[in-house]
């Protein structure tokens, strides 16, 4: 995009919107909201960092055509505190951040915006650290560290850690055998029918993955062209993009956007259980107990889909990025996930709340340590 970004669609009410953000950044434990504008680039972007109790605030950058600058911020703090959530529950050392430029990528995304949206990251001086997602891709990266050191998930020809979306499958696919083994007493997941919406980087992958294992996948994706050649490929079922959360499965793997598991559609599903990579698959909190009454077995998406932001920390390793150990972290998704299932279990609680609780407990603890290391504050504490 050349010249100013369009004024036309950028009406703020400066007084209703201070207000809105940091009521929901109070209510969500929000750290810091960065706001950026580079009309020369059309840069138009927002950067939410939850949490650096556990370390640098990791997290992706996301550019879509938000219909407004309310629902780009509600994005950016959503999916911050997800990543929070995410890396905690994983036992990284790292906290959680998002970043969301408003646009369409196929019309706004150019060197210049990615340049500049470099040197605001750079800004933050070491806070956040940024990565590709729905949108951007890994050579898009590459330009963005033209301006800054602050980022992460580079090509693999450059040492980095490359498209983390093959270990993100890997990852759906070890949470799905953790939920086999403890509904169906066995992991294997041969002859298991898997509806999978959304067959962009990890929906095809993810297909590929159980067609080998021996599953039926059934895909469908806005995309029709899509769904037909990943089809196709692994042999599977193509539905229609509105047939997919109904159909009648073993597991649904929403591989698409968030908010997919709503009033509408929780009455409508068919599934014995929901395990995919979608980011913030349930519309509201209370979701997760609405499907627990239905019997149909959620696991919390950002355990499940958390092999991205582990293949990722494996490049803040001493040795640097290693496929071995990433694929060995990523596996053990599944052993994780049977631990939180059997806790769930035994307290009466369902995953999702059993998950959280652990983050946070994590996250929280970080946060009395950091404080008490902290000399004046432990001067004032132990003189009192
Ligand atoms: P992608 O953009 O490559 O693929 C998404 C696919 O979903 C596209 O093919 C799109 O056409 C399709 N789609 C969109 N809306 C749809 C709908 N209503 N019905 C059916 N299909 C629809 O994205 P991706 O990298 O594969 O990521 C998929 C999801 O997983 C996203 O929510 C992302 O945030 C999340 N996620 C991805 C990674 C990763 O490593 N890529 C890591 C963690 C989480």
């Amino acid at each position: 995009m050349t010249g100013r970004a369009d004024e036309r669609d950028y009406k703020i009410d400066p007084r209703r919107m201070g207000f809105e953000v940091t009521q929901a950044m109070q209510s969500r434990g929000q750290e810091l909201v960065v706001l950026a504008a580079d009309p020369d680039a059309g840069l138009r972007a927002v950067i939410a960092i939850h949490s650096t109790a556990l370390g640098p605030a990791l997290g992706g950058t996301r550019i879509y055509p938000y219909p407004s600058e309310e629902a780009a911020l509600e994005d950016a703090l959503r999916l911050s505190e997800g990543m929070s959530l995410k890396s905690a529950a994983a036992g990284l050392a790292l906290g959680g951040g998002k970043a969301v430029i408003v646009g369409d990528p196929s019309r706004h995304k150019t060197p210049a915006l990615l340049r500049s949206y470099g040197r605001l990251v750079h800004r933050l001086g070491g806070a956040y650290t940024t990565a590709e997602d729905v949108g951007t891709t890994v050579e898009d990266m590459l330009a963005v560290a033209e301006t800054t050191g602050w980022v992460s998930g580079l090509p693999r020809a450059v040492g980095g850690s490359g498209d983390c979306s093959p270990m993100t499958a890997r990852g759906v696919v070890a949470a799905m055998r953790a939920v086999a083994a403890h509904l169906w007493g066995s992991a294997d997941l041969t002859g298991r029918r898997v509806a999978i919406q959304g067959v962009g980087k990890v929906g095809a992958e993810l297909s590929r993955i159980l067609t080998e294992a021996g599953a039926r996948v059934l895909v469908s994706d806005i995309d029709d062209e899509a769904a037909r050649q990943v089809a196709a490929e692994t042999g599977g079922s193509r539905l229609g993009h509105d047939e997919v959360m109904s159909a009648e499965c073993d597991f649904l793997a929403p591989c698409a956007l968030g908010g997919v598991l709503n009033d509408d559609t929780i009455p409508t599903l068919r599934c014995a259980a929901i395990v995919g990579s979608a980011n913030i698959q349930l519309d509201k909190d209370r979701h997760a107990p609405m499907l627990a009454e239905r019997g149909i077995h959620y696991a919390p998406d950002f355990v499940v889909n958390a092999g991205g932001v582990i293949n990722i920390s494996v490049e803040f390793g001493v040795n640097g990025y290693r496929p071995e150990v990433a694929g060995a972290r990523v596996a053990a998704i599944e052993s994780r996930l049977s631990s939180i299932l059997v806790a769930a279990d035994a307290r009466g609680l369902t995953p999702t709340e059993t998950a959280t609780e652990m983050a946070r407990e994590r996250i929280n603890r970080a946060c009395s340590e950091k404080l008490a290391e902290r000399p004046g504050l432990t001067t004032a504490r132990s003189s009192r």
